[in-house]
């Protein structure tokens, strides 16, 4: 194709909310195999909510859901806006509906003087954060977090959590000074046109695989929900671009489509790498494509425009 072709299906595809960043992705997204799918926050909407808890070891309610939202209130996960929110909702307006304006109760829960200061705090990636508060360890995550701190995990709290699982929620784990203290299970649904989307490329030649930092269990859950065959799960950041290379081998042109700072060494690996446009900034600019609707749509119409761009030349 031409440059001014290359223009011209820049434009449109800014026209359908596609930012393209690149000639280079513009020509192979017309030969992609296999779409690789983060499951949080792509595949599914990215506006979790907190829906079971249960509290261990004498953990107090109030004071849970104050040490869960300072932990969480420096993380940009999907998860960590849901717990956040949860909170807010449960200490100071315990009877309003979640139907509120989010996005406003979500900013004031940010910004409000009720959290309490997380010293050292740390993000990390596919496991959850880590900070101190009043001095003790607090930590919010999966399995792999509370193991890796030589934490345990009751009998009874890992049945409450598997049973979390097989309904394709995520279980989160609280410990605080080195003991679980709770079990919050939260529920993420999925985007609107996920299946069609799915359903959709396969038809176009390209197959569809999930790929997810999750547990195993909800993530074949929500794989069996959209007909994806092929699911990673508790795949570690770094795994997730090692997957992308592993699916490359055979000199296919692989993309990933993904919303979060564990994405972007996989979206930058990816033949094609796409963006969710409301995930984060190092997603962002990890990718080749950013999709500004936050629309799984986009996918195939990014396809349908490289096809149509570099027809003649094939
Ligand atoms: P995905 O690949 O589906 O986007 P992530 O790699 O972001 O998932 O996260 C994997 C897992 O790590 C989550 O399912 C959760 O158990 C844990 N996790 C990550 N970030 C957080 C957080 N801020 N709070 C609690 N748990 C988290
Ligand atoms: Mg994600």
């Amino acid at each position: 194709a031409t440059p001014t072709a290359v223009m011209v299906a820049t434009g449109v595809g800014a026209k359908h909310g596609i930012l393209i960043k690149g000639g280079d992705a513009l020509e192979k997204a017309k030969q992609i195999r296999y779409v690789i799918f983060d499951k949080t926050g792509t595949l599914t909407q990215g506006k979790a909510q907190v829906t079971n808890t249960k509290l261990y070891n004498g953990m107090e309610t109030g004071e849970f859901l104050t040490l869960i939202a300072s932990a969480e209130a420096g993380s940009e996960h999907p998860l960590a806006k849901a717990i956040v929110d949860y909170a807010y909702h449960h200490l100071f307006f315990d009877n309003i509906s979640a139907s509120q304006d989010e996005k406003r109760l979500a900013k004031e829960a940010r910004s409000s003087k009720w959290l309490l200061e997380a010293q050292e705090f740390s993000a990390l990636p596919g496991k959850g954060v880590q900070c101190f508060i009043n001095a003790k360890k607090m930590l919010v995550g999966n399995r792999k977090l509370l193991n890796e701190n030589r934490v345990a995990i009751p009998e009874e709290a890992e049945n409450f959590l598997v049973g979390l699982e097989e309904s394709s929620k995520t279980g989160i784990l609280v410990a605080y000074d080195d003991v679980l203290v709770g079990v919050l299970g939260v529920s993420d649904p999925l985007k609107r046109e996920a299946a069609i989307v799915i359903e959709g490329l396969r038809k176009m030649g390209a197959e569809p695989v999930m790929i997810t930092g999750d547990n195993w269990r909800t993530a074949r859950a929500v794989a069996k929900e959209l007909n994806i065959q092929d699911v990673r799960a508790e795949v570690m950041p770094a795994g997730k671009a090692n997957a992308v290379h592993s699916f490359q081998k055979d000199g296919s042109i692989v993309a990933m489509v993904g919303d979060g700072i564990n994405d972007s060494p996989a979206l930058a690996a990816a033949d094609v790498g796409m963006a969710i446009g409301a995930g984060t900034d190092i997603a962002i600019e990890a990718a080749d494509y950013v999709l500004m609707r936050n629309n799984l749509e986009e996918v195939i119409t990014a396809i349908d425009l490289s096809r149509k761009t570099f027809r003649r030349i094939r």
